[in-house]
């Protein structure tokens, strides 16, 4: 007994989005394909495995599968039905395909299908000439017509056809040159042996068997590599001197100091700015904006905040939470925390329950305590 796996892959399958037919689309990096074969290629009782493409993939093919240890490609037609006729009379003209040969056809747009799958298939074709993996449907199921009911469905009988479908001999092979001359179409191979008269037999499908159909289809089977958590920790001072008010988290503050500095002099945005950097392993602020270069005087801070982000989102990353700290001695930022929370808010592009500004004294001890500064304390979480 020999078994072989036709795999249809010649549609242009282009209602995924994008120009690649959706065969050729990378699913986590590899195209769908490659992994359809592979499934029948790593199958123990699978013999040969054989792919119908389209006329014009013939480039596309070879560069995914050049890996692969596989005959040269069969060309299909225009519709599926066409192109699993031209891949079982290829097959026969090689002659390969005897009346004691199981012949798997498949979706090349399933790249999901199990190894068990195949096994029960294999298994079943011992004792049946056609098998088909069937799904139950949970839907309530009707005939419509129109916008209408025509009537109502069983649902216990109603079942969602699978690919692979098993067929023993070349019992396939005449059915579909019978259909090819009386000229009927069928979206699979299961229904046209049935419109012929072959007996099918019903097994078990699998859930995970999806047909790669829309773009939510890839979205939902390539998911996003996973993301792990970082946290960075920022620390900054700036002196007072003579003024009327400083800058912090980007709002002004009346004060009956300034804080000194080259840029605006915004501690707490200095810190985040160096909490997120730290996250990336990209230095500080000053390697970025050197004090030295005067196009950062009087520069407001959300510049350098902007830039971290930029990077944090360049890596892929983005930020999960803020947290600041500010200790002084002066001015009270109480009445400013809501519009500091605002406007870190916006800058961030983060909800405000995942900001947190606090404020405290140094009970009078040190630099801070005698009101010669403001210190700035900054967590920044990241994911990456
Ligand atoms: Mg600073």
């Amino acid at each position: 007994m020999r078994t072989l796996a036709l795999i249809v892959a010649a549609g242009s399958g282009l209602r995924v989005g994008g120009e690649r037919p959706k065969q050729y689309q990378l699913l986590n990096g590899r195209p769908v394909l490659c992994r359809t074969v592979e499934a029948f290629l790593h199958h123990p009782k699978v013999d040969e495995v054989r792919v119908v493409i389209a006329k014009d993939h013939g480039e596309r093919y070879a560069q995914a599968l050049a890996e692969y240890p596989l005959p040269p490609p069969i060309f299909g037609g225009k519709t599926r039905q066409q192109s699993v006729l031209l891949g079982l009379e290829a097959l026969e003209k090689e002659g390969v395909l005897g009346s004691e040969t199981m012949v798997l056809i498949h979706d090349g747009a399933r790249p999901f299908v199990s190894s068990g799958l195949v096994t029960r298939l294999l298994e079943a074709l011992c004792s049946h000439t056609v098998v088909i993996p069937a799904l139950p449907v949970v839907e309530t199921v009707v005939l419509a017509e129109g916008q209408g009911v025509a009537s109502l469905l069983e649902r216990e009988r109603v079942k969602r056809l699978q690919t692979p479908q098993g067929f023993l001999g070349s019992d396939l092979l005449r059915a579909h040159r019978r259909a090819r001359e009386e000229g009927v179409s069928f979206s699979d191979d299961g229904s046209l042996a049935h419109w012929f008269g072959l007996s099918v037999h019903l097994c078990p499908g699998e859930e995970s068997n999806v047909k790669l159909t829309t773009p939510h289809d890839f979205q939902a089977h390539d998911p996003a590599p996973p993301r792990f958590p970082v946290v960075g920790q920022g620390f900054d001072v700036h002196a007072f001197t003579e003024g009327d008010h400083v800058t912090i988290c980007g709002v002004r503050i009346p004060h009956t100091k300034a804080l000194l500095g080259h840029s605006d002099a915004d501690v707490a945005l200095h810190a985040l700015t160096d909490a997120i950097l730290g996250t990336l392993g990209e230095g500080d602020i000053g390697v970025h904006f050197p004090p030295t270069d005067p196009q950062w005087k009087g520069a407001p801070s959300d510049i350098f905040l902007r830039h971290a982000l930029s990077l944090l989102q360049g890596r892929g990353g983005v930020l999960a939470h803020a947290d600041i700290t500010l200790v002084a001695e002066g001015p009270k930022f109480s009445p400013h925390l809501e519009a500091m929370k605002a406007r870190l808010s916006d800058l961030l592009s983060l909800e405000k329950h995942h900001i947190a500004i606090k404020a405290t004294t140094s009970e009078g001890l040190g630099f801070v305590g005698r009101g010669e500064g403001i210190v700035a304390f900054a967590t920044a979480t990241c994911y990456l």
